[in-house]
């Protein structure tokens, strides 16, 4: 675990840093709630979790003081505690996903906020839907009464130079800018939610406004799911 006085300056640093278009989402994938607590406490407003387990137990201490981003792969049998749990869903990669969260938030009386996972390299292995198909996507998902799309999220493939990304993050720009001129209805194309510790640079400079970051601020993960 990092000091945890490092954690509050490099939250510190990277909120300096960022331009005031953009917000920080904190990436706390085997983080425990302490160490969010710190990056809260520092001026994290948005926490970004993986598994729906990790986000359960850090709630009880921490659920009040941010707002809770879920940005790992969703399965059909956890919608029902994501749509609990968070306030915006940001990997949406099919209507069927799509169709579950609507039917859970509609006995809520709830809608859920999403952003619709682009797979910008088209990467066999990860989620995502293929730039090919997003805007058609985007349109199906616009009919359900309690999803709300409120934009795009890539990963891109991982590269050790962040300016390789850069092709994946123009690319996913390109479709984020064309979805939002056709004005489709109850679709509001806010949230571009790309670049990692190494890339939010580059992302940054091709129109992201949303950075999710982890290792930047609590240092490397000890382990990995
Ligand atoms: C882990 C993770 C991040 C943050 O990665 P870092 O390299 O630690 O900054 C961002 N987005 C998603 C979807 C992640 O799973």
């Amino acid at each position: 675990m990092m000091d945890n006085s490092t954690i509050e300056k490099n939250v510190k640093r990277i909120l300096s840093e960022l331009p005031s278009n953009v917000k920080l989402v904190a990436a706390a994938k085997t983080r425990n709630a302490e160490e969010i607590e710190r990056a809260i406490r520092a001026g994290v407003k948005i926490i970004g979790e993986n598994y729906i387990q990790e986000a359960e137990s850090v709630y009880p201490l921490v659920r009040e003081k941010a707002s809770w981003h879920f940005i790992g792969h969703l399965q059909k049998n956890k919608v029902k505690k994501a749509v609990n749990l968070f306030d915006m869903i940001e990997t949406i990669d099919s209507f069927k996903i799509a169709v579950e969260i609507d039917k859970r938030c509609a006995r809520l009386s709830k809608t859920m906020d999403v952003l619709v996972e682009v797979n910008s390299g088209k990467e066999p292995q990860k989620s995502g839907v293929i730039p090919e198909e997003v805007e058609q996507l985007v349109k199906q998902i616009s009919s359900l009464e309690h999803i709300r799309i409120m934009g795009l999220m890539t990963m891109g493939p991982r590269f050790g130079n962040p300016e390789d990304s850069r092709p994946y993050f123009k690319l996913t720009k390109k479709i984020f800018d064309r979805i939002s001129i056709l004005n489709i209805p109850n679709v509001e194309m806010r949230y571009l939610s790309m670049g990692m510790s190494n890339s939010y640079k580059v992302a940054i400079e091709e129109g992201t406004n949303l950075v999710r970051i982890g290792t930047k601020i609590f240092g490397e993960r000890v382990y990995e799911k």
